[in-house]
Parts: structure tokens; C-alpha cells; sequence
């Protein structure tokens, strides 16, 4: 391959952004950005019936979020003005036009067909399946043209990525059989014929191939479901590839700088849900405090959580404190929601955590601590203990029906800490409905 490196991702608007789609976009864009290339958006949309307007935005939208930004495409411009199949009706008629007069095609009524010559072997290698090849015996002819007027994938995609100076085709080894096919048209047709590196398949836990079965596959789910677009970027990529130190959590400027193409391997790679939680919980952790915030905002206004009656600096330290309790923004604003209102505490609670015997030593002990000065946690908790010395009780008895009045859970984040943040006043409201203060 000569020259700067041009990829391209050719997505067809027939669907929403989905897994497979965005882990090809994602490895071409790695590899452009890697190469300091040029990454290229071609909208397939040849099949009328089935490509959709809203489609194709809900792609580009897909493709934003994943902050896999394209250099030449919808609504870019650049060189090659038309980046739609649809627009590139004229140069699709020529070439075939072409190969009509040469002789390598022939018709029948409307639709232009090659014919494929026999006895010839054809062979490439791929970056990363190695040496592919077949007899062009096995293959039929080639319908390029159909009747409709309309080119075939395997033609229009072979005139688009040669006119558009494709150099390397990065795509899903589901395409593998198509490029034999492909490169008897780049020869018949007198193109270069760029590399190609087909991406491993993607299958589910039970090694079957990837779908609807195995849970959410538009990208749009993930995000609706609280994966940050960086975990999502961060989980694709190793999909098929691993930088050389096996590190499994960085950002997009490592990922930029430690892709190679080359290092991408063959065997399938398995989509596992508990891998991404990993790793997105790890990246929601290395958020800064207020851009946590920010993403978290949009979850607990779905769940009707009073964010507006709190300061930003509460709600970003509340966060601060659930760390690693929820891998998802959505389970972080779930797990957090008694951070926002008491109504969810009250509903949760069902009064057996507090031992009847255990209460009039317990409401001295909270009404004390809400006397305690400053309103530190540390401070609550060596009360706490030098009371569990003195009346012989338990730290975990006096923490534990705390923790159920103040959060009406059994798993919260150190409940002194969590009764600072509250705040004393909004401490004492939850014991008092309790009767506990
Ligand atoms: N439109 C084709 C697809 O979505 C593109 C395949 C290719 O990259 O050549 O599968």
C-alpha cells in the first residue's frame, strides 16, 4: 500500500447502529487516526426499499456518540462530493459501460452481468484471515447492474472504493466470500486493488453468532441503558485486538496510539457483558466529579428524582461516595436515588431491621449523635464506639437500622459518611419519621 492510509466504513441505512457495525467503524477509525489517515462515511443505500433517511441519521448519531468522527462523508463534504450510493447512479453506469464495450460484460434486458472467466485462481492477503484464495470456477457470473437500474453491493462498492482512493478495506469477515468477487472486478476494471483486513466474527457467551437473542445490539441501547460512550469505544476495541502489554481499561488516545492493524487476530471474539461492566465501571470511576455528574443527571430525572432541589456539589459528592456500587449510570442513579428523596426510603423500609428491644438504646444514641459537633463522620463513628463500649452494643447494631432509615437498604456506602453529606437536618427528618429521633 502506498500513500496515507484511506479506510472507510459503508454502513447500508437499513437498521439502527448496531454492535457489529460499530466495532468495523471503530477499527477503521482506529486505524486512520493510528496511521494519521483519512476515515471515510459511504452511505450503501442502493436497497430503495429497505434504506431509510432516519436510518442513516440514526447511524451518523450512533457513530457521534461513539466520538468516531469521519473526514470525508455526510455532512462534511470534501473532495468526492457524493457519498451516497444513490447520488453515484452516473459513474456506476460508465464503468459498466466500460466493461459492456470491452467485452468482459455482457446483458440481459436491463441488468449488466460479468462474466467471470474461468480457470483463473484468485488470491490476496489478508491482513488478518492471511492467504485467501479460490478458482473462479466456483464462482457465477456477476450481476453489476440490476434491471432497476440500480448497481450490485459487490460492483458499486468496488467503483466507490476505488474512486474514492480507498487503500484498505477494513470490514466483517462476513464479507470474506464477496472480495474474490471484488477483485475480479478491481482487475477487470483496471483499479488498484487496495489490502483488505476482514475483522473477526463477534459471538455471544454461548459461541453462537451475535443477535438479537444475546440482549441489546444497537449502540443506542447501551447508551440508554448508562454505558459511557468511552467504555463502549474502550470494550469494541478489544473485540479481536489487545494492546502488547494485554491492558484492558484505556482511553481513545491509548487505543489511538497502540492499534495496529496487524495485531487484529482471526479467532472470534466473544461479546461478554460482565467484561463490560468492568470496564465501564472503571471509566464512570476515572470520571472527573462534575462530568459524572453531567451523565448522571439524565437517569435520575427519568426515575422523577428531585435533582433540582439539590446543589450540583451535593449530588457530584453523593456520586463520589457510590463509588464502584453500580456499573451502569442508570444502576449508579437507581442505587442512589435515597441521596435524592426519602420518598424511596419509606417505601423500602419495612421496619424489622430495628430490634424492638434494641430501640430506647438506639433513640439515645441517634439523638446524641445529632448533637455531634462538627458534623463529620469521623467523629459519629468514635461516638459510636465509645458508646458500643460503654452500653455494650455493637457497632453494626447502631450502623445498620441507621443505614435502613437513612437509605432503606442493607448495602449503602459507609452510613457516617452518608449521613455528613445528608446533612444533620435531613438526618434528624428521616430518624424522626421513624420515631427514632
Ligand atoms: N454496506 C455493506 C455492509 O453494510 C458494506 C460492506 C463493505 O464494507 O464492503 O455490510
Amino acid at each position: 500500500m502506498e500513500g496515507p492510509v484511506r479506510v472507510r466504513f459503508a454502513p447500508s441505512p437499513t437498521g439502527a447502529l448496531h454492535i457489529g457495525g460499530a466495532h468495523t467503524a471503530l477499527f477503521n477509525w482506529l486505524w486512520a487516526r493510528h496511521t494519521g489517515g483519512s476515515f471515510i462515511l459511504r452511505i450503501e443505500d442502493t436497497d430503495l426499499q429497505r434504506s431509510t433517511k432516519e436510518y442513516e441519521e440514526t447511524i451518523l448519531a450512533g457513530l457521534r456518540w461513539m466520538g468516531l468522527d469521519w473526514d470525508e462523508g455526510p455532512d462534511v463534504g470534501g473532495p468526492c462530493k457524493a457519498y451516497r450510493q444513490s447520488e453515484r447512479q452516473e459513474l456506476y453506469r460508465q464503468h459498466a459501460e466500460r466493461l459492456l464495450e470491452a467485452g468482459l460484460a455482457y446483458r440481459d434486458g436491463e441488468a449488466v452481468i460479468f462474466r467471470v472467466p474461468e480457470g483463473v485462481e484468485i488470491s490476496f492477503e489478508d491482513v488478518v484471515y492471511g492467504r485467501v484464495s479460490m478458482m473462479s470456477e466456483t464462482l457465477k457470473d456477476i450481476v453489476l447492474m440490476k434491471s432497476d437500474g440500480m448497481p450490485t453491493y459487490n460492483y458499486a462498492v468496488v467503483v466507490d472504493d476505488a474512486s474514492m482512493g480507498i487503500n484498505m478495506v477494513i470490514r466483517g469477515e462476513d464479507h470474506i466470500s464477496n472480495t474474490p468477487k471484488q477483485l475480479l472486478l478491481y482487475d477487470a476494471l483496471g483499479f488498484r486493488r487496495p489490502d483488505f483486513g476482514h475483522l473477526p466474527m463477534i459471538l455471544g457467551t454461548d459461541k453462537k453468532k451475535l443477535s438479537k437473542r444475546h440482549g441489546a445490539t444497537s449502540v443506542y441501547e447501551y447508551r440508554d441503558m448508562g454505558y459511557l460512550p468511552d467504555a463502549v469505544f474502550n470494550f469494541l476495541a478489544l473485540l479481536g485486538w489487545c494492546p502488547r502489554d494485554g491492558r484492558e481499561v484505556f482511553g481513545r488516545s491509548e487505543a489511538v496510539r497502540l492499534f495496529e492493524i496487524q495485531k487484529v487476530t482471526k479467532r472470534a471474539a466473544v461479546f461478554d457483558m460482565d467484561k463490560l461492566n468492568f470496564i465501564n465501571q472503571e471509566h464512570v470511576k476515572s470520571l472527573p466529579k462534575m462530568d459524572r455528574l453531567e451523565m448522571t443527571l439524565p437517569f435520575w430525572k427519568e426515575l422523577c428524582y428531585p435533582v433540582d432541589s439539590h446543589e450540583r456539589e451535593y449530588l457530584a459528592d453523593a456520586l463520589e461516595l457510590m463509588e464502584g456500587r453500580g456499573q451502569t449510570l442508570r444502576k449508579m442513579a437507581e442505587f442512589s436515588d435515597y441521596f435524592l428523596s426519602f420518598d424511596p426510603v419509606k417505601a423500602r423500609y419495612d421496619g424489622s431491621a430495628v430490634d424492638e428491644g434494641k430501640k430506647p438504646i438506639l433513640r439515645r444514641f441517634y439523638r446524641e449523635m445529632l448533637e455531634t459537633e462538627p458534623w463529620k463522620a469521623e467523629e459519629m463513628e468514635s461516638l459510636a464506639r465509645t458508646w458500643g463500649t460503654s452500653e455494650g452494643i455493637a457497632l453494626k447494631e447502631i450502623a445498620m437500622p441507621l443505614r435502613f432509615m437513612l437509605t432503606g437498604g442493607k448495602v449503602s456506602p459507609g452510613i457516617f459518611h452518608v449521613a455528613e453529606l445528608m446533612g444533620k437536618n435531613e438526618v434528624r427528618a428521616r430518624l424522626s419519621h421513624f420515631g427514632m429521633a
